[in-house]
C-alpha cells in the first residue's frame, strides 16, 4: 500500500473528524494547564483544511498536506496552529518531488512516509525549540516516529507501521502526565503543570491514530462531505 493522494486526503478528513469528536476533551485538557482553546483551535483549523481540500485538485499526496499546513497556519491563532501548520507543510514538501519510474513506491511507501513524518517533527522542533520531556507535541511525535521508522525499516506494511506509531503516540501522550511543562503557556504554571496530560501531545496522538485508521485494510472511505 502506498501513501497516495487518496490516503493523504482521507488522513486529513479523519483528523478533522477525530478533532470534532474529541474537541471537548482537548479543551478540557487545555483548561487544566493552558487557556482552554486547544480543541476549538484545532477544530477551526482542520474544518478549514477539509474545506480547502474540497476545492483542490491535488496532483499528489504532497499537495494535499502542503495545503493543509498552509490552511492551519492561516486559520489557527494559537501556538499549535503554526506548529502543526509547519509540520504538515514539511510532510507535504517531503512527499513532493519527481517519482522514480523504476520504483514508484520510493516517494510514497512506508519508508518515504517515515522520512516525511521525520521532517514534520523537525519542523515542530525548529519552530518551537522543545526537547523531549518538555511536555509538548514533541513528546508524542518523537516515540510515534521512532515506532513508525522501526516498523518501516523491518519491512512492515503501511498499516502496520501506522498502528505501531499510533500506539506509541498514545503512550507518549499519557507519559506527559507527570512531566513539568517547559514550553508554551503551561510552563507558566511551573510545578502545577504536573499531573495533567498535555493537550498538544494528545492531539498528536489523534493525528497518528487517524493515520492508522485510514490505512487499516478494512478502512471505509470518508465521503468528501463527511
Ligand atoms: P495556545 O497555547 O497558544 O493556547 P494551543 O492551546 O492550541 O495554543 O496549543 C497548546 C499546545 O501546544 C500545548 O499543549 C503543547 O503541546 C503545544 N506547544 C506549546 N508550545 C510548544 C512548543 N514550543 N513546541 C511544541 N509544542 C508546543
Ligand atoms: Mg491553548
Amino acid at each position: 500500500m502506498d501513501f497516495d493522494t487518496r490516503l493523504a486526503d482521507a488522513w486529513v478528513r479523519a483528523i478533522a473528524a477525530a478533532v470534532e469528536r474529541e474537541q471537548a476533551r482537548l479543551t478540557e485538557l487545555d483548561s487544566a494547564i493552558g487557556d482552554g482553546d486547544h480543541g476549538s483551535n484545532l477544530h477551526r483549523g482542520f474544518t478549514a483544511a477539509v474545506t480547502a481540500l474540497d476545492g483542490l485538485q491535488p496532483d499528489g499526496p504532497g499537495a494535499v498536506l502542503t495545503r493543509t499546513g498552509t490552511t492551519l497556519i492561516s486559520k489557527v491563532g494559537g501556538t499549535s496552529g503554526p506548529l502543526y501548520g509547519k509540520a504538515f507543510r514539511a510532510i507535504g514538501a517531503a512527499l513532493t518531488g519527481p517519482t522514480d519510474p523504476t520504483d514508484p513506491a520510493a516517494l510514497t511507501g512506508p519508508t518515504a512516509l517515515a522520512e516525511a513524518l521525520a521532517a514534520g517533527l523537525d519542523a515542530v522542533r525548529v519552530l518551537g525549540k522543545a526537547e523531549p520531556g518538555d511536555k509538548t507535541i514533541v513528546d508524542a511525535w518523537t516515540p510515534a516516529l521512532a515506532a513508525f521508522r522501526a516498523a518501516a525499516a523491518s519491512g512492515a506494511t503501511l498499516p502496520e507501521a501506522a498502528r505501531a506509531a499510533a500506539e506509541a503516540a498514545e503512550q507518549g501522550a499519557r507519559d506527559t502526565i507527570p512531566l513539568r511543562a517547559r514550553k508554551g503557556r503551561a510552563s507558566y504554571l511551573g510545578e502545577r503543570s504536573t499531573g495533567h496530560q498535555d493537550p498538544g501531545a494528545t492531539s498528536t496522538a489523534l493525528l497518528f491514530r487517524a493515520l492508522a485508521t485510514v490505512t487499516a485494510p478494512d478502512a471505509k472511505p470518508l465521503s468528501p462531505s463527511a
